[in-house]
């Protein structure tokens, strides 16, 4: 039966803004699961903003991309469709496919973040307490503290040796492998913690991680449990605890990514924020064959701490890579035209965004918030208490992202990080905003963001991919 639309209802259909389901006539259902596959084996290999790059060169090696410091060191000829990349200190990177475009036209570019809240060990973190030995952690990023309490953790980094030996941990991935887990009180007992607010109820310095209880043989020995530790540390990675000053090690979910949901239209997996926009961003870009303008994705670091230090987007690395490109494709170089290539550049600072969970009432305007299934969600604005600390993108920008994004029919919905007044926050498009570059957040919205299990919608996370490389090739 078609019932004809009456003529209120055809008006309202040309004139108001609607959003809906990005799953109603979805034709591609199992292209969206498959790529989901491959997102969530790269999420299983790359729970760190250290693994995240390994993992990430190492496709792109396979594609032809070549390090950007050898074709400066060797002066390489560099030419359209050339795929160049830069790792920065082992924690951010870049990617670049070369234009037919010059430089100073400007650039397209996708920015995410691969850093993620977590707990990192202290320099100096073992200790013994009733037969029972600990290492001290300093969380990292802004988490619920109680959330990373009797779960499995897995540690991950370096530790460099006194020699600068650099030596790789990662154990509780494996399923034979050992786990760590910070302990919680039972709730027999609990009646004084569940009397606390919630954010004193677990404390920073009590986040300490189990992480043995034999003993060393030795009756003349103090912390026979600790002397063990430290034999074991010894034996299997030849350190001594000195060695842990200098090193960066990381507490993260042992748990794998998984499909959540009878129907398996969502994932949920640890740091999603952001490797889901990272991991769409950088797919996008490695379709890329012959793009009119250079396009990048670049892929920082410490952006859950404020994007500080120089893998952070408030360092230069993603000018000098600008710079190195400009001086490697033009004959007479000059700092104009680095100037020329940002200010004509435009980026989609690519992160996550808060859904909406029904579970917590009043957290969103209902009417300016993303939800989980309706597509890539695009953020004119974050900051916080009267947009302080925002990026606010131009709406000549938002109105051509919105053309691209139609034109090629990429679900998508406008966002805003939450009520008026009930926090906020922001990304890294204020700092690459500050180089002259058009820039605008967009991004998968995330339930239980920050958490040590995060939700996405997989509509969302294809939607993202296709919008990015929309964005690459039309806009
Ligand atoms: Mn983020
Ligand atoms: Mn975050």
């Amino acid at each position: 039966m078609d019932l004809e639309k009456t003529k209120g209802q055809q008006l309202l259909d040309e004139l108001g803004y609607k959003t809906k389901s990005a799953w109603e006539n979805v034709k591609d259902r199992e292209k969206i699961f498959n790529f989901c596959n491959d997102y969530k084996a790269f999420l299983d290999n790359s729970k760190t903003e250290r693994e995240y790059v390994k993992e990430a060169v190492k496709i792109a090696e396979k594609l032809g991309y070549i390090d950007l410091d050898k074709v400066v060191e060797e002066n390489l000829p560099v030419k359209a469709g050339d795929r160049l990349f830069r790792v920065i200190r082992n924690k951010a990177v870049v990617f670049a496919v070369i234009g037919k475009k010059p430089l100073d036209k400007g650039t397209r570019m996708l920015g995410a973040h691969i850093d993620s809240p977590r707990l990192d060990l202290k320099q100096n973190p073992l200790y013994e307490n009733t037969d029972m030995v600990f290492m001290k952690t300093h969380y990292y990023g802004g988490i619920k503290k109680y959330q990373w309490l009797a779960i499995p953790l897995s540690l991950h980094g370096v530790i460099i040796k006194k020699n600068g030996e650099v030596v790789n941990i990662r154990i509780g991935e494996n399923d034979n492998d050992p786990v760590f887990t910070i302990t919680d009180l039972l709730p027999h007992l609990a009646s004084d913690q569940m009397d606390k607010k919630m954010k004193d109820a677990v404390t920073g310095e009590s986040l300490n991680s189990l992480v043995g209880s034999i003993p060393y043989d030795d009756k003349d020995v103090k912390e026979k449990v600790k002397l063990n530790i430290l034999k074991f540390l010894n034996e299997k990675y030849g350190i001594i605890e000195e060695d842990l000053i200098s090193s960066e090690l990381e507490l993260v979910p042992a748990f794998k990514a998984r499909d959540v949901g009878l129907d398996r239209s969502m994932v949920g997996a640890y740091g999603q924020d952001d490797r889901v926009c990272a991991y769409t961003s950088m797919m996008a870009l490695f379709d890329l064959k012959n793009p009119e303008y250079t396009s990048i994705c670049v892929l920082t670091d410490k952006e859950e701490i404020g994007s500080v230090g120089n893998t952070g987007a408030k360092s230069r690395f993603l000018e000098d890579f600008i710079a190195d490109l400009c001086f490697l494709t033009s004959s007479n170089y000059s700092d104009i035209l680095v100037r020329r290539c940002l200010n004509n550049s435009v980026m989609l600072s690519a992160d996550v965004n808060s859904a909406v969970d029904p579970n917590f009432e009043g957290t969103h305007d209902k009417l300016n918030a993303a939800y989980l299934g309706k597509g890539v969600a695009v953020l004119k604005y974050g900051g916080s208490r009267g947009k302080s600390g925002a990026s606010d993108a131009h709406a000549e920008l938002v109105a051509r992202v919105r053309k691209v994004f139609n034109s090629n029919n990429i679900p998508w919905q406008t966002t805003e990080l939450g009520a008026v007044d009930k926090g906020g926050g922001g990304t890294i498009a204020m700092m690459v905003s500050n180089l002259g570059i058009d820039v605008i957040d967009c991004g998968v919205p995330v339930l239980s963001m920050h958490s040590p299990f995060e939700t996405t919608s997989k509509i969302d996370i294809y939607a993202a991919y296709k919008g990015f490389k929309a964005f690459l090739t039309d806009f």
